[in-house]
């Protein structure tokens, strides 16, 4: 089934310059990047995208990191793209990312973890109407 995720180049992996390298880690793998831009998030912002962790005891620092330098969002449109860019992003821990993944290869530590990408349908459907409005979107084809 054709489908779109939100992915998040976070700030560890824009500050090693590593946007392209993982943007095509998406593309090599079938999937389509029809919207993206490059943000500095507030900590409202980064509050906000995070709700769902606030009583994680990392919940702080992980919105810390967030708004610590710029990140890239997109929209990545494919096949079955919301299990597939987490099969390409690797374990939360990068320590335990199958080799080859995008965390294995970027990530700096289980919080400076290189990427996000939505884990459900539901969630990639709020998380993109979190960052993109409608004219930034295209049809789906
Ligand atoms: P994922 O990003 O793989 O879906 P989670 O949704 O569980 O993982 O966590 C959201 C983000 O919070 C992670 O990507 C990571 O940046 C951070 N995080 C998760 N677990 C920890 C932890 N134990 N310590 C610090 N940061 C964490
Ligand atoms: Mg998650």
């Amino acid at each position: 089934m054709k489908e779109r995720t939100l992915s998040i180049i976070k700030p560890d992996a824009v500050e090693k310059n590593k946007i392209g390298a993982i943007l095509s880690k998406f593309e090599d793998a079938g999937l389509r990047v029809v919207a993206a831009k490059r943000l500095h998030l507030t900590s409202e912002q980064a509050g906000a995208f995070y709700a769902v962790h606030k009583e994680r005891p990392f919940y702080g620092s992980l919105c810390e990191f967030m708004t610590s330098g710029p990140v890239l969002v997109s929209v990545l449109e494919g096949e079955n793209a919301i299990a597939r860019n987490r099969e390409l992003m690797g374990a939360t821990d990068p320590a335990k990312a199958a080799d080859g993944t995008i965390r294995k290869l970027y990530a700096t530590n289980i919080e400076r973890n290189a990427v996000h990408g939505s884990d459900a349908p539901e969630t990639a459907r709020v998380e993109i109407g979190f960052f993109f409005n409608g004219l930034e979107l295209p049809p789906m084809e």
